[in-house]
This record gives C-alpha cells, structure tokens and sequence, in this order.
C-alpha cells in the first residue's frame, strides 16, 4: 500500500462472522479493493472491483455494500458509509469503478424520485389549508360575487328584515319638521336610483346615521343636532347611502354570515335566524378604508348631481374630530375616521369637480333644531 492511499472503516460480512460483522479497514488499489488483515487468517483480502457487486443498503440507503462469493462460494460483504465508498472508488482506476457509478445514478435518481414524491405529498396535504387560505383572503371579493346573484327585490326583502331587527327597539318616527327635512335631503340625494328609499329618524343623542341594503336609513336626531346646516347633514347621508347604492352593507352581511346564509340568499330563502345575526352588528359597521373612499367619492358626485354645496362632508367630519364628546357618542366617527389623509382626499375631489352649482337648501335649519326638541318627548 502506498502512503498516499486513503484508508476507510468498514465491516466485512461472512457466513463464518456473526451477524453484526467484523470491524476493518480497507483501501483502493489500482482495480482492486484490499480488506486488511481480517482477524481470522491474519492477511489481507484483495479483490478485483469488477468482480463485486455494489448495491445500497442500511438504513435510509446510505451505506454502500460490495458483495461477492469466495472461493468456496460463500456469500461474502464488505460495507461502508456512502462518502467512504466514494473516497475508495476515487482512488480506484476509473474503468473498475463502472458497476458502483452505474448503482450510484440508480441512487441519485431513486433520491430525487422520493424528495418529488414527499414535495407531492406535502402538497396534497397542505393543499385544502393553501385553498382555505385563498378564500379568506380573496373572501371580501368573493362576498361581492356572490352579491352580484341576489336581485334588487331580493336586497330589499332581506333589508326589510334587517331593519326590523336592527332597529328594534329603537324609538323611530317619520313625522314632524325635522323628520321631512332630513327625507327632503335624502330624496334629493337618490333620485333616479333602483331602490325605493325609507327614511327614519330615531331619537337619540347618538351621533350616528346608518343604513340597511335595500334602501332604509336610519338617523339619529343627535346627528341633526350636532350639524350646523343642512349641508353637513346632507354630506353625511350622501356617503351614507352610498354604502347601499355600491352594495357596501349587503357584501359585508354576506361576508360576515359565510357561506351557508349566502347560499341560502341566492337560493331566495331570506329568513331565519341569521338574520338577526346580520342585523344586530348594522349600526357600527366599520368598512374597509378603500369602501369609505368610495362612499366619499361617490357621495360627492351625489352631491354634485343634487346641486348640494360639498364642503359640509368635509366640515362635519373635521368637527366631529375635534369634539370634546366621548367617543361613546360618536359612533359614525368611531366607523368613519376623520382622518387628514381622508380630509385631503375629499378637498382635493371637491376641486377637481368643476362646474359645481350649488343651490343652498331652503330649510330653516334653527327651525330643525328646534323641532327635535320639541318632538323627542312625543316619541313613546
Ligand atoms: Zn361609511
């Protein structure tokens, strides 16, 4: 052996050794593997690598076993470590080292065969959390699809419903000045639209308006209270009934309720309990920013369209953030930020809507505030 030589552990297997084998060592030589010294004789074990027969084994396949018969036709095997088995064959002449590079691709294949076959599998495991995933995430867009089955009749038959939940037990009523004022304002602000309007006034010192899908809309009389003109009232329903004309509130009942009670709406079946579920979460409905953008905007074109000055949506807001009132009072701020970027981006919209006629609303706005004195205490 020449020094050089690089010299690996192994185990060498024969019918005479017990089972677990026998410890040597081993190197590469020319064509030939020389076992050294087995214990039994004492001499070294030369053998021709062509004469052998590679093939992995062990556990996980990563030990390589080099198996032959000897001279008395025994069935002999010598083993070791995968990189061991490379170093040996990479000190051997290369033309006695085919029948292990011809075992050593079969390996490298059957590997990669198996990392495919875990990737699949891992795959069709985690597949329904991947889809689940994607549904919650697209599940605001899918809430709009699925919208876009349900029919204006069938919008106002589950508005219908919501609203009696939603407003049960508030005091509601649709009489006195105050009442036709903000009816006035509404009307002017949804003309030409496929919904058939209902309007309410609840008496409360609540800062808040919201409305059903369908068309019904409720105000408080704190929000007429809080407004100095008839214009800020006008912009806060204005964006308000955008959330029903763009569909906002039925997409976010249907998000909201799932699958089962969106199904069941397409289906035509617009009863039962979940119902109630929909109606009791109506009056703090919080949207996405990008929802409230478009309620502004569009609101403004509603305004627009109304010849109703624009600049009250602004000033409300702005005047509701700089409230001394508890947040408790505020709901609409506490679901509407008054935030600068939002009072930017309506100041700049308002700019950008040329020929803007305004025609000033021609009610008596003290003669309001009055009225919701006067008629709070008629409201059983
Ligand atoms: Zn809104």
């Amino acid at each position: 052996m020449s020094t050089n030589q690089v010299v690996v552990r192994g185990r060498f297997y024969s019918p005479a050794n017990p089972a677990q084998g026998e410890a040597i060592t081993a190197y590469s030589e020319a064509s030939d593997l020389v076992i050294a010294a087995l214990q039994n004789n004492g001499a070294d074990l030369r053998l021709p690598l062509v004469a052998l027969k590679p093939r992995y084994g062990g556990f996980n396949r990563e030990q390589v076993y080099f198996d032959w018969k000897s001279a008395q036709g025994e069935a002999c095997s010598v083993c070791f470590s995968a990189k061991d088995a490379e170093l040996l064959m990479a000190q051997a002449q290369a033309t006695a080292t085919q029948p292990y590079q011809q075992v050593r691709r079969e390996q490298t294949k059957r590997k990669r065969r198996s990392t495919i076959g875990l990737g699949l599998l891992a795959l069709y495991l985690i597949l329904p959390f991947l889809l689940l995933l994607i549904l919650l995430w697209k599940s605001h867009q899918i809430a709009a699809w699925v919208a876009g089955y349900v029919s204006i009749e069938q919008e106002q038959a589950l508005g219908e419903m919501v609203f009696a939940n939603a407003t049960d037990g508030m005091k509601l009523r649709q009489t006195g000045y105050d009442y036709e004022v903000l009816k006035s304002i509404g009307e002017r602000l949804t003309q030409g639209s496929v919904y058939d309007y209902h309007w309410y006034l609840a008496d409360t010192e609540e800062i808040n308006a919201f409305a059903v899908p369908g068309g019904y809309v409720v105000a408080n009389t704190g929000l007429l209270k809080a407004a100095d003109s008839a214009e800020e009232v006008a912009g806060v329903l204005a964006h308000e009934v955008q959330h029903v004309e763009q569909r906002h509130t039925l997409e976010d009942i249907i998000y909201s309720l799932g699958w089962q009670a969106s199904i069941a709406l397409i289906a035509g079946d617009v009863s039962s309990l979940w119902i109630t579920q929909a109606a009791t979460q109506l009056t703090s409905l919080k949207f996405s920013r990008e929802l409230e953008t478009e309620a502004d905007i569009k609101g403004l074109e509603a305004l627009h369209k109304a010849n109703i000055a624009p600049q009250g949506l602004v000033t409300f807001f702005e005047k509701l953030a700089e409230s001394e009132e508890g947040l408790d009072s505020l709901t609409f701020l506490s679901t509407h930020p008054a935030s600068d970027q939002r009072s930017a981006n309506l100041k700049k919209a308002i700019q950008q809507q040329t020929n803007w006629t305004t025609l000033a609303l021609p009610y008596d706005w003290p003669k309001v505030k009055a009225a919701v004195e006067q008629n709070k205490h008629t409201i059983k």
